[in-house]
């Protein structure tokens, strides 16, 4: 029987790559974001792998959205909680409500959506998840205090649910991306311009796929994709 995987964030860039990846590895898929009109987008072009996809629009900041988005999704085996944004500013500059605003999407999206595929998974016997968090949830870069913090947080629930899960086979996992060439990289680092060198959303997307691969016995909590030209060790 396939796989049925819900993916936050489906609507572009990177989490609109995991769907692809995962349709054409024959995944079912429950596609949620708030832009209707794009997750269609996404879907059809899904649906040419033979699979079937479902559009299921949540808003993260909303609990309401999310939990009738679960309601809807029913049982699933994979959670990517993908969605996320941020506002770049320096500390100084930083306005309490965009902070407010990034966190509520960023980490309490995240781990609300977190929460309810554990509760399922729990039941029907196991699953995963994997938290796309970010290079900027282990390092500091200028401008990115909000945005990093969040990043820094959804990686703290990440350890946290690998512990809570791995005793009811739910195997949880990270992955935090440098520079992807998506629209948001455009805002977080507009002194990068040369979107070949950078982290391409197939590349995030190929990290889904080998930790869907991982044998249950075995996990890996982090994966770090690094830009080959900024690339340090921790
Ligand atoms: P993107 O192209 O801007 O896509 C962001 C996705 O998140 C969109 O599908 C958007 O859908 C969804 N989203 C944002 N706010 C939402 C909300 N309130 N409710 C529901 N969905 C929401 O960004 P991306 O680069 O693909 O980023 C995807 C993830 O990777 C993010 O968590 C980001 O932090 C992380 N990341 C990105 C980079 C990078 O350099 N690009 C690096 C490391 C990590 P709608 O607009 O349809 O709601």
């Amino acid at each position: 029987m396939s796989m049925k995987a819900l993916i936050t964030g489906a609507s572009r860039g990177i989490g609109q790559a995991i769907a692809y990846k995962l349709a054409e590895s024959g995944y079912h898929l429950v596609l949620t974001g708030r832009d209707a009109a794009e997750l269609e987008k996404t879907k059809t072009a899904c649906e040419q792998y033979g699979i079937k996809a479902e559009i299921i629009p949540a808003d993260l900041s909303s609990e309401a959205d999310i939990r009738a988005l679960f309601e809807q999704a029913g049982e699933i085996d994979l959670l990517v909680n993908n969605a996320g944004f941020g506002i770049f500013d320096p500390i100084v500059d930083i306005k309490l409500e965009d902070w407010q605003a990034i966190h509520k999407v960023n980490v309490e999206g995240a781990f609300l959506c977190l929460r309810e595929a554990m509760r399922s998974m729990k039941k029907s016997g196991g699953g995963r998840i994997i938290n796309i968090s970010s290079v900027v949830g282990v390092k500091g870069y200028p401008n990115q205090a909000a945005y990093g913090a969040s990043k820094h947080a959804l990686l703290g629930l990440t350890k946290t649910a690998i512990e809570e899960g791995k005793d009811d086979n739910i195997r949880v996992h990270a992955i935090c991306p440098g520079g992807v060439a998506t629209d948001m990289v455009k805002q977080s680092r507009p002194d990068l311009t040369d979107f070949s060198a950078m982290i391409q959303p197939e590349d995030v997307a190929d990290a889904v796929l080998y930790l869907c691969s991982l044998p249950t016995q075995i996990t890996v909590d982090c994966i770090h994709l690094r830009r080959a030209a900024s690339a340090q060790t921790w």
